[in-house]
């Protein structure tokens, strides 16, 4: 990170509009003028990037989260996280299709990149490298990786840096090892809820990639947090997509998304010495991840169809609070 960037960029990425829409003579709304400039309604949105509905995940990859994987090799912390409504495409950006070269989304394009990384450097440096991956879901802590953990507690530690306690850290020795801990995660995710989709909505998912290396010769070490967020979706509730959502649900929801909110808004502003990281769990465990040294993309999705104008513009509005 050069002189007088900012650590935190946020790149919004709008989806094409899918068939039923389509047949439904839905209109594509948001109107991208520039790469860094969309307008929705008459009202107009600047980020650090505007990506384009026929944009590749390569694309995104390269200008959201690849400059994050050498920040993170070199010692820095960071976070990737997709904010947006029930199909806006966060699950897309963030993890895409597994396995597919062309359709894999940032999750695996990062992993790939840390080992291809380790597995050129020099032989003086030891790597040790972590993953977690939990959920939380009405500000309860699940562990995805140990079913039998799930209401795990958010503790400091003597640094008073927040973590997780009890989190499972499965070492893992190469990219399969990662993409076989996503496919337990998401197993046993699926285990505990009847509707994935609808249970995926309401739950923010967290996978975190821990990276150590020591070099043997000086025993210089460097360690780096790296977390991977898909938040639940954004949407008021009574709409469409949201339907069955409790009340205590959407409250929840609600209330860790604006805790997220005024987090990264603070941190967009100068004069605002305090960051309320503590008012939400997903907030206080990003905290060393999250502002300061660490790096931070945020992914704002949006869906382009006339019929969700008011949720995109209120997805572009959180967006625009980080800047
Ligand atoms: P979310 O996680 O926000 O609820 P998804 O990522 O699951 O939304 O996307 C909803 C649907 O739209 C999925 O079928 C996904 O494959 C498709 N989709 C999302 N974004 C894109 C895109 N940029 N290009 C093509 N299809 C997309
Ligand atoms: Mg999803």
């Amino acid at each position: 990170m050069g002189d007088g960037e900012c650590g935190v960029r946020v790149l919004c990425r709008v989806r094409p509009l899918n068939e039923m829409e389509e047949r439904a003579g839905s209109k594509f709304i948001p109107k991208i003028s520039s790469d860094d400039t969309i307008s929705v309604g008459g009202k107009v949105f600047m980020f650090d990037k505007v990506f384009k509905p026929n944009c590749t995940q390569e694309d995104v990859y390269r200008h959201g989260a690849k400059p994050i994987v050498g920040d993170v090799l070199s010692g820095y912390n960071g976070t990737i996280f997709a904010y947006g409504q029930t199909s806006s495409g966060k699950t897309h950006t963030m993890e895409g299709v597994l396995g597919d070269e062309k359709l894999q989304g940032v999750i695996p394009r990062i992993v790939a990149d840390i080992f291809q990384y380790i597995y050129n450097m020099d032989e003086n440096l030891e790597f040790h490298i972590k993953v977690s991956y939990f959920e939380i879901y009405m500000d309860k802590i699940r562990d995805l990786l140990d079913v039998t953990k799930f209401n795990l507690a958010v503790h400091e530690d003597k640094n008073r840096v927040p973590y997780v306690k009890g989190a499972t850290e499965r070492f893992v020795s190469s990219p399969e090892e990662v993409f076989e801990a996503i496919d337990d995660g998401k197993a046993n995710r699926h285990v505990a809820v009847t509707n994935m989709n609808e249970h995926s909505s309401r739950s923010h998912s967290v996978f975190l990639i821990q990276v150590k290396q020591e070099n043997i010769e000086t025993q210089k070490k460097l360690c780096g947090k790296l977390y991977l967020v898909d938040l639940a979706g954004s949407e008021k509730v009574g709409k469409t997509g949201a339907e069955g959502t409790t009340l205590d649900e959407a409250k929840n929801i609600n209330k860790s998304l604006s805790a997220l909110g005024n987090v990264i808004a603070a941190l967009a502003d100068e004069n605002k010495a305090h960051v309320p990281y503590r008012d939400s769990k997903l907030t206080r465990i990003l905290q060393e991840s999250l502002g300061g040294n660490a790096r931070t993309s945020i992914f704002i999705c949006c869906s382009p169809a006339s019929y969700n104008e008011a949720e995109t513009k209120s997805t572009l509005l959180f967006g625009q609070r980080a800047k």
